[in-house]
């Protein structure tokens, strides 16, 4: 186990069923469901079953079958919200630099429209 995972955190809660999502999409290895606070027509936040902190610690520690599952997932939901071919953009905040909020290892795909610069 890593020591630095918060079992508590909001997305822990989710996959454990303490708190309710509105469930897009899900494999062995991972959970897709509505970010709660959208910031796009699409916005959807995927997840890691597994207790991973974030990007860094997930592609170090995780399985490679974790990770084939994971991304696997994302591409599902690509499929199932019809995303292409107009586009969509994966976001994973790492660190207190990027502003992370949340302590579990998580991308948000958003889309469902033309989608402002990143960099602004
Ligand atoms: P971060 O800033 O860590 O990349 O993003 C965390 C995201 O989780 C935010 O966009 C926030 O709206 C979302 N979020 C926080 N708490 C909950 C919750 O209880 N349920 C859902 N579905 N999303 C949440």
């Amino acid at each position: 186990p890593n020591p630095a995972y918060d079992p508590n955190n909001v997305f822990a809660r989710i996959l454990r069923g303490e708190i309710p999502c509105h469930k897009v999409y899900e494999n062995d290895a991972a959970l897709a469901f509505h970010d709660i606070t959208s910031a796009a027509p699409v916005h959807v936040l995927v997840i890691p079953r597994g207790a991973y902190t974030d990007f860094h610690d997930f592609t170090r520690r995780a399985t490679p079958e974790e990770i084939a599952k994971f991304w696997q997932a994302v591409d599902h939901v690509v499929q199932q919200e019809n995303l292409l071919p107009a586009g969509f953009r994966l976001i994973t905040n790492t660190g207190p630099d990027s502003g992370q909020e949340v302590p579990h290892f998580h991308v948000h795909l958003l889309g469902g429209e033309k989608l402002g610069p990143l960099l602004s």
